[in-house]
């Protein structure tokens, strides 16, 4: 009988008849699935309607004349096909998702509830107001609860993701520039060198040239250094606060106040607001606009890479150019301020960025960050970020043990290594998150922030129980005393269970094969 390490029989002594490659292709309960391209026929459809007998043609000769080339299955193919897809994934409801900065963390069925309530799930976009008053109050009452944990006076709430925020907030210190005259001399936006991708990528998008500031040795940006680089042409810096290395910055203040006094503005990053909320408001920091994730501290889905939604909170000085359109109050209704014209009839501002989004922002992400906040209330709000601290502390502390912490003492929600651990061993960052997955367990955070060496970066998030992070930890442990071991073969080789074994990355990146072709699958297996 062999155990596996939690103690459990997982094989019998049985002689067995070494794993053969199955004539299906199948492994037991993992069914090989080819794309729907494949599998479908282009002839058929899962509908069966009559053809159409006579009526009048009103297409003017427009009609189309060839197949229209997209896979046709039968309904129970079809469903089939899209759940043997869905059961290769790795999803937050199998297991913890420890991918750093990301927050991933569990999306509560209530929230999914009340996100399905037809009065919000069936709306059209284009509804008369009158007859969505309880959904444009529903958008209002969010803001409200994202103005009042932020300690801002203004919120965007049409932003579709953070990094649409991060432009929203941009876009409004470029229109503030431009109205003090400033735009054409403050040209230029400081970053820390451990800025997530999406910070320098918006300011250039903005026209901005970006220069990084370094950190200091306790991984928080070197303020010395930035008061250096400040002068009157800088239009404004972009922090995270806490930072993408885990940790506070503790100079938040004074980094703040010396990019006031130069001219700039303050954007602050807030994909870790998850950490602070309930705790830190960062108007008290000085901060001018800043982006919440709603999928990330507020517990929405984070979906195949959408649909995200990233409110924007804006400060007295940038409120005036905040886009519409946005929710006004007024005689107990509820209307949708749409132009910069309206919103001056409206006595309002009459200097907004304009438009950023069709629409109004993400409904059923409204829906279900509302619900997250009232479910958990003030005092769960707070106790959510706690948790998130401690069990980021927990595992800190555990894996500390084996592998090389990237900095000193506590951090934030994250936990942050290089690969010091890894010296000298010939397992690399990439191969000890392969192996990972034949473990079960969805890799962290790799590689990012670039400021460490082999960067691993772990959020467990307040979602996991103790018995769930000790496991990981002890996934982790026994990995990394496997590497020091001289176990490098086995970790270049994962991953051994996957469903695919290791992919070329680098030639994904480089040459993606991005449509279906009937020759493109036989250059993907080639
Ligand atoms: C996730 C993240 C972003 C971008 O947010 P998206 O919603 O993915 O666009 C920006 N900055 C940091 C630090 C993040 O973690």
């Amino acid at each position: 009988m062999t155990m596996n390490a939690q103690g459990r029989p997982t094989r019998s002594d049985a002689p067995t008849v070494n794993a053969a490659p199955t004539f299906t292709g199948n492994k037991a309960l993992q069914i090989e699935e080819a794309l729907i391209f494949e599998v479908g026929h282009f002839a058929g459809t899962g509908v069966d309607l009559p053809e159409p007998n006579g009526g009048v043609d009103r297409l003017g000769g427009l009609n189309r004349n060839t197949d229209i080339g997209l896979p046709g299955l039968s309904e129970p193919e079809t469903m089939r096909h899209f759940v043997r897809l869905s059961q290769k994934n790795y999803a937050i409801d199998m297991g913890p998702f420890p991918l750093g900065s990301c927050t991933m963390k569990h999306n509560p069925r209530l929230n999914e509830k009340i996100a399905r309530l037809p009065g919000f799930s069936d709306l059209h976009p284009l509804t008369p107001e009158a007859q969505c008053q309880g959904a444009l109050e529903l958008i209002d009452q969010l803001a409200f609860w994202l103005k009042e944990l932020t300690g801002m006076p203004a919120v965007a709430m049409s932003p579709k993701a953070g990094a649409h925020g991060e432009l929203c907030g941009m876009m409004a210190i470029k229109a503030a520039l431009e109205a003090r005259g400033e735009a054409g001399k403050r040209t230029r936006v400081l970053a820390p060198e451990s800025a997530h991708g999406t910070n320098p990528a918006t300011a250039v998008q903005c026209g901005f040239i970006v220069d990084a500031i370094p950190a200091d040795k306790t991984g928080r940006v070197d303020l010395a250094a930035l008061k250096e680089n400040l002068g009157d042409d800088v239009a404004g810096i972009m922090v995270t606060n806490p930072n993408t290395c885990g940790l506070f910055e503790r100079d938040i203040r004074a980094i703040a106040d010396a990019v006031h006094e130069a001219g700039g503005y303050f954007y602050c990053d807030g994909a870790n607001f998850n950490a602070i909320a309930g705790k830190v408001k960062p108007g008290d920091l000085g901060v001018d606009a800043m982006h919440i994730n709603l999928h990330k501290t507020f517990s929405t889905p984070h979906g195949g890479g959408g649909p995200g939604s990233g409110p924007t909170v804006l400060s007295e000085a940038l409120a005036p150019y905040a886009p519409v359109p946005y929710v006004h109050f007024e005689d107990g209704k509820f209307s949708l301020v749409e132009t910069r014209r309206a919103a001056k009839a409206e006595g309002e501002s009459a200097k907004s960025l304009g438009r950023l989004t069709a629409f109004h922002g993400q409904m059923g992400m409204f829906t279900r960050a509302l619900a997250y906040m009232m479910s958990h209330g003030r005092d769960g709000i707070a106790q959510a970020a706690e948790d998130a601290v401690l069990n980021a502390n927990y595992v800190l502390s555990r894996l500390k043990e084996e592998m090389t912490p990237a900095f000193d003492g506590y951090c934030m929600h994250e936990a942050l290594f290089d690969d010091g651990f890894l010296k000298d061993t010939g397992v690399e960052t990439i191969d000890f998150a392969k192996a990972m997955i034949d473990e079960g367990y969805h890799p962290m955070t790799m590689y990012f922030p670039l400021v460490v060496h082999g960067a691993m970066l772990i959020e467990p998030t307040e979602s996991e129980s103790k018995r769930e992070l000790d496991q990981f930890c002890e996934a982790l442990l026994s990995l990394a005393k496997r590497a020091k071991a001289g176990d490098v073969d086995a970790f270049k080789a994962a991953p051994l269970h996957a469903p695919r074994r290791r992919l070329d990355e680098t030639a994904a990146a480089r040459k993606p094969v991005l449509r279906w072709t009937s020759e493109s699958s036989v250059q993907a297996a080639e």
